[in-house]
């Protein structure tokens, strides 16, 4: 068996809290539920669980959170992957409503779990969507009535050119939608917190343990090279990672690489020139950016795709370009780290969540866009192993197509598709 691997080497693996090293499965052990993952939906649903009493394992084939959830933007926001319209088309609109304020239940959620778990994190409120183009400033205002014409969600402010200019130290955005209940946090630390619940709760969380089966049956069980673990119910977290394990899963996702980098420190008053509320941005385009200040005054980017498993050729330089489009004041700053992970993107940009079997739980799918919808998951998932499958079973109501072309064929599908959006980006 070989050992976990590390971190990836990120701003915030370099700046997490300590986390005691878990030790590996060996031999076989029973449980109530069985979790594979421990990123921000393997962990969320066993806390869940493991409050209403269950006896819970997590399965974590490196680190907890070594996967998307320790490596994020950090952005936490409202909503899904993909809009509420979408929602509205695929399930209606009343339905697309309970979906909306659900997902103000997981941004909610993340408060509360981190005042009741005492979780340190850096939480700061205030997140904005930004409009580079006309066009995407008429897209903001409709989407800003939609939201509180027909979803009655009234904290939506929209800011115009000046108004940003009194925040936002940039050319680039012809206004924003400021969201003040939205916000950003250090995802690692925030993963890690929660894993530290889990484990006071009773968790069990093995570390450098990947579930190499999935056994379905009236128990599940979830077998690693070292050990198995049995139980009544089995939960797959495992996201953009999760590869052949569960081919139906896998079908319906594509792993699209996205990066990060994190400027040297450029000390409190030139970071609060910036960026003066301290929230976090990220514009409209298909193919995005985002970024946010860290608490120890780097500016934190984010953006390009790639669609590939390598780190596209100079993508320190790349990223650090368009830092400087956004923020020409950042011309003379280098970079402390640049990473990246895969988001696990759906056709329809729609959340994937349901059962592949009675006691077989899973979700996925969340597009890039999982920081508060994870919490979610985790608890109605949970609700729907304590027997309260209502939302789950509205969730699992979102029609999931397969991505075209089989697996040799989907990455060239998706570049193609990828393309035409991207090109739309460049439309006026
Ligand atoms: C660079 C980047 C930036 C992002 N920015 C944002 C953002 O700003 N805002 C936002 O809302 N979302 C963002 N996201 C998306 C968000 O991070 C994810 O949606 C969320 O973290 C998914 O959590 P998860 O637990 O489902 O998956 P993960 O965190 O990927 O966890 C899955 C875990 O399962 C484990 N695993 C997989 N297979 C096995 C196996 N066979 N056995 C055992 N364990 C296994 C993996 O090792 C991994 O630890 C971003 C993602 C990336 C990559």
């Amino acid at each position: 068996m070989t050992a976990a691997a590390a971190h990836a080497p990120s701003w915030y693996a370099a700046s997490a809290s300590e986390f005691a090293a878990q030790p590996r499965l060996q031999g076989d052990e029973q449980a109530d539920v069985v979790v594979l993952g421990a990123g921000l939906t393997g962990l969320s649903t066993a806390i869940e669980l493991a409050e209403r009493g269950y006896k819970v394992i997590v399965l974590e084939a490196q680190r907890v959170g070594w996967g998307a959830s320790g490596r994020s933007g950090g952005q936490l926001i409202f909503g899904y992957g993909c809009d509420i319209s979408k929602i509205a088309e695929l399930l209606g609109k009343e339905d697309a409503r309970r979906l909306f304020d659900w997902s103000l239940e997981g941004v909610d959620l993340i408060a509360e779990r981190i005042a009741k778990y005492g979780i340190e994190c850096d939480l700061r409120r205030g997140h904005a969507h930004a409009a580079i183009k006309p066009r995407q400033v008429e897209e903001l205002k409709a989407w800003q009535d939609e939201l509180s014409g027909q979803y009655g969600y009234q904290g939506l402010q929209f800011w115009n050119q000046e108004r940003l200019q009194q925040n936002l130290a940039t050319e680039r955005y012809r206004a924003l939608l400021f969201d003040p209940r939205s916000g950003h946090l250090h995802p690692l630390d925030y993963t890690l917190g929660l894993a530290r619940a889990a484990l006071a709760l009773g968790v069990r969380i093995y570390e450098g343990s990947a579930v190499t089966a999935v056994d379905p049956g009236a128990e599940v069980r979830f077998r690693t090279a070292e050990g198995s673990v049995r139980a009544g119910f089995g939960v797959l977290g495992g996201n953009a990672w999760l590869d052949a394990l569960v081919p139906e899963l896998e079908r319906k996702i594509m792993p699209v690489g996205t990066y990060i980098c994190a400027t040297e420190v450029l000390g409190e008053q030139r970071a609060r020139g910036l960026i003066a509320n301290d929230m976090a941005v990220a514009d409209t385009n298909f193919v995005l950016d985002y970024f946010r200040l860290s608490r120890d005054h780097r500016m934190l980017f984010g953006g390009r795709v790639s669609y590939s498993k390598l780190p596209p050729p100079g993508l320190g330089a790349r990223m650090r370009q368009r830092m400087v489009d956004v923020f020409p004041q950042l011309g003379d700053v280098r970079l402390g780290y640049v990473w990246g992970g895969y988001v696990d993107i759906t056709m329809n940009r729609a959340p994937h969540w349901g059962r592949l079997q009675p006691n077989l739980y899973y979700a996925q799918g969340f597009s890039g866009h999982g920081i508060a919808a994870t919490g979610l998951a985790g608890r109605v998932i949970a609700e729907a192993i304590a027997g309260q499958a209502e939302r789950l079973d509205l969730f699992a109501r979102i029609p999931h197509r397969d991505f075209p072309g089989g697996k040799l064929m989907r990455t060239p599908a998706l570049v193609l598709a990828m393309l035409w959006f991207r090109m739309k980006d460049h439309l006026p």
